[in-house]
């Protein structure tokens, strides 16, 4: 399989070139060069399979002949080996026909160790005799950072350099990054956003000879490999709950629109998926995107589900791109105009393609804290606020036809979001051990202007180049 650039102007790679690249050269992202499909029997037939065996099935769509079959199932089986459920992502039922899938059962209790876990092991094959060792720079809105860090600390060819907006993540959040005490971590408080660290994070990848000096790489999702493994729970869930025979939808609490593109790329893969609802908080570029036709941010509110503080959503390119039939041109102007004007109009055609599959809607705090307490109260169920988003936009959208079943990601563990979690229902959620054992821990981070050339110094410095 090769992968395209969505600008169209660098020329295609392989799987683990891609993989390695993150951005690609002409500022876009890496999709694939043509959408691999699953048939209906090959759909029913991950029912009842370990979660590990079907995260294989997607990855060897995508892998194509870059990496051999059991070296593949070698490597799921050993990224999703430390989840602490069976299931690896659960579904819990909330209600008659509204469901949550899980996806915090791993080292951080967030959903970004189902990738990164996996990406970490990818890395691992793509530098084993190369011989480089890569730096990884990575933008996080909280659990991206601390997902990264758990997977690749420790490992000697990958130096790991995170950018975190200072004073706008939880505690947990932050010390999940801070604690490593890896000699390969480094961790950066940004004086800024996340929109800031992510816009740096992306010159730092189109300064060609900083780039190559430091050998950069990017886990971002950004990151193809990211997309492809959130692919595998939609399918693992789907299949649970009756597809390919029945259709399903999905509530996804969205920020640089990752999670829920992944959704897209089942459902062009052959999962029956009827309807993705984009759930954002106050910060809800991508739920205006949909409605208005309008893709325009705005300034970034803080919020209680702060990994969603988000007004430009990387992924989107992604979406536009099939969108627009695959014109790299077209998406690059587009991507360029919106980065000058902070705004741009999705063309009709283009709006009606994202209409078919995406609804959006914006949940503002005081329903987010309250979808927490009746949650608790109707189902016994702690959510975090993240999660919660979801939950009430799934309610106030709900599938296009009240039989098919609605999942709603469960994207962190309450856990960590203890103090939104309290002040929404007046009890904090148990502390599972991951989070109990950082507590205490001394932290390691420097502060950074939210500068490029800042930056880019203190990465060469850590590099020694
Ligand atoms: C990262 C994150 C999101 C948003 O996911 P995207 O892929 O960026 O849209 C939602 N919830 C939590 C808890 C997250 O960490």
């Amino acid at each position: 399989m090769q992968y395209v650039s969505t600008r169209g102007e660098s020329p295609p790679i392989g799987f683990l070139d891609a993989v390695l690249a993150g951005l690609a050269p002409d500022g876009g992202l890496y999709s694939p060069a043509a959408w691999p499909e699953f048939s209906k029997d090959e759909i029913a037939a991950f029912a009842g399979k370990p979660y590990a065996e079907v995260a294989a099935a997607v990855l060897a769509k995508f892998a194509g002949e870059a990496i051999p079959a059991d070296e593949i199932r070698r490597m799921t089986a050993d990224a999703y080996a430390g989840f602490d459920h069976a299931a690896v992502t659960p579904l819990k039922q909330l209600d008659s026909n509204l469901w949550l899938l899980e996806l915090f059962h791993g080292p951080t209790l967030a959903f970004k160790d189902v990738a990164m876990q996996l990406l970490a092991r990818l890395y691992e094959h793509a530098l084993a005799a190369k011989g480089r060792t890569l730096t990884i720079v990575c933008a996080t809105s909280g659990d991206t950072g601390g997902a990264a860090v758990e997977a690749l600390r420790g490992r000697g060819n990958l130096r790991v350099v995170v950018l975190f907006p200072d004073g706008r993540i939880s505690e947990v959040q932050r010390r999940f990054m801070t604690c490593a005490p890896d000699d390969n971590v480094r961790c950066l408080a940004v004086d800024g956003t996340f929109d800031d660290c992510q816009s740096i994070v992306k010159s730092l990848f189109q300064a060609q000879g900083f780039r190559e000096a430091v050998d950069l790489s990017g886990v971002n999702s950004i990151n193809w490999a990211r997309i492809a493994a959130q692919v595998v729970y939609y399918f693992t869930a789907a299949v649970a709950l009756g597809a390919p025979e029945r259709s399903i939808s999905f509530a996804v609490p969205t920020g640089n629109f990752g999670d829920a593109f992944a959704g897209y790329v089942a459902s062009r893969m052959g999962l029956p998926i009827e309807r993705i609802i984009l759930a954002t908080n106050g910060n809800d570029i991508l739920a205006r995107a949909v409605n208005d036709g309008r893709y325009a941010k705005g300034a970034v509110l803080a919020t209680q589900s702060p990994a969603m503080d988000i007004q430009i959503a990387s992924n989107f390119e992604r979406l536009y791109f099939e969108a627009v039939d695959r014109q790299g041109l077209e998406t690059a102007r587009a991507m360029r105009a919106f980065a000058e004007a902070g705004a741009i109009d999705i063309p009709p055609k283009a709006l009606g393609v994202i209409r078919d599959l995406f609804a959006g809607v914006g949940i503002g705090e005081a329903e987010t804290s309250r979808t927490i307490l009746s949650t608790l109260n109707e189902t016994g169920e702690m959510i975090d606020p993240h999660t919660a988003v979801g939950v009430a936009a799934a309610k106030r959208i709900g599938a296009k036809s009240p039989a098919t079943p609605l999942v709603v990601l469960s994207t962190a563990h309450p856990a960590k979001f203890p103090d939104a979690v309290e002040a929404a229902c007046g009890r904090g959620p148990a502390m599972p051990g991951a989070a109990r054992a950082l507590a205490g821990k001394p932290e390691r981070l420097d502060k950074i202007a939210a500068d490029v050339e800042a930056v880019k110094a203190y990465v060469r410095s850590f590099a020694g180049v």
